[in-house]
């Protein structure tokens, strides 16, 4: 019997095969979740409803993030198709792809707003919204990177969003333990994704961290959906408001380079 049997989760931010939201998915699949799926636009309304085939489920609904209306009717449709939830997978992130080019000082006051309205204030908006369905021992997780710790060369604006939304994990865990319920972020490392190609020098970003980090690899989505299991399960019941890495330990270090690199 998987870990996530009988658990009911909603799952976000899946853009294709190679979404962390996928990875995720697939973990959860694999333990006995029942999924529903959200799509951010009509563009991508086809691929999820495939991909929520592959795993069983015939649960797909629109929700561009920046959209209350949307939001509300999230709440709605799970209410009609479930009556509850347990599992809540926040994935989403947006910044103008011109913010990735030069550094912070050059954001622009649009692109900021946006920055934090997709990537944090939707966090707290979907959560509010999905709060009233979740049944006690429930569980929300978002995805946040490195960058909101230290800085990394062009993820600009959205490193300080990771860092609100880091900070956000931590007041909404205070929030909803009252209502036996967790929330929690994992911070990943980098993957070859839609979103990813958005920041400038990424293929260097990829190349430089996954040499130097202990292992000396790349993580994968399958990683990440092994920990999302972690912590959406009972086995992780005494963590909250915690930021755990799933970086093959990139996090850890002071000097960068391995060993064999720096004699
Ligand atoms: P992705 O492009 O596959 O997923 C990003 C998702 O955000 C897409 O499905 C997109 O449709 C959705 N989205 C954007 N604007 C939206 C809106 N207005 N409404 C609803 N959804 C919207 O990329 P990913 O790398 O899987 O990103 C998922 C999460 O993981 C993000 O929060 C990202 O910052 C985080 N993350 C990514 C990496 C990486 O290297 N890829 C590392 C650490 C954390």
């Amino acid at each position: 019997m998987g870990i996530l049997e009988g658990k009911r989760a909603l799952i976000t931010g899946i853009a294709n095969e190679k979404s962390i939201a996928y990875g995720i998915a697939k973990a959860f699949h694999r333990e006995g979740a029942e999924l529903a799926f959200t799509y951010a636009n009509e563009k991508l309304k086809s691929r999820v409803e495939e991909i929520a085939h592959e795993f069983g489920s015939h649960l797909t609904f629109e929700c561009d993030v920046s959209k209350d209306e949307h939001i509300k009717a999230i709440g709605s449709a799970l209410r009609s198709a479930w009556g509850s939830l347990d599992i809540l997978v926040h994935s989403i992130a947006f910044a103008p792809r011109e913010e990735f080019k030069g550094g912070v000082i050059d954001t622009t006051r649009e692109g900021f707003k946006i920055a934090m309205d997709i990537s944090v204030y939707s966090l707290i908006a979907l959560t509010r919204e999905l709060l009233p369905l979740m049944r006690s021992g429930g569980a929300i997780l978002t995805l946040t990177y490195y960058g909101a710790e230290k800085v990394v060369p062009h993820y600009n604006v959205m490193g300080i969003a990771k860092a609100a939304l880091e900070s956000t994990v931590r007041y909404l865990a205070y929030d909803i333990a009252k209502y036996e319920l967790r929330i929690n972020a994992i911070s990943a490392g980098p993957v070859k994704t839609l979103a990813a190609y958005s920041i400038t020098g990424f293929h260097l970003l990829m190349e430089h961290t996954t040499k130097v980090n202990p292992f000396g690899r790349a993580i994968t989505i399958e990683e990440v959906g092994d920990t999302a299991v972690f912590l959406c399960s009972e086995l992780s019941r005494a963590i909250t408001g915690e930021v755990l890495h799933v970086d093959n330990g990139y996090h850890i270090m002071g000097v960068f380079g391995r060993e064999e690199e720096i004699k």
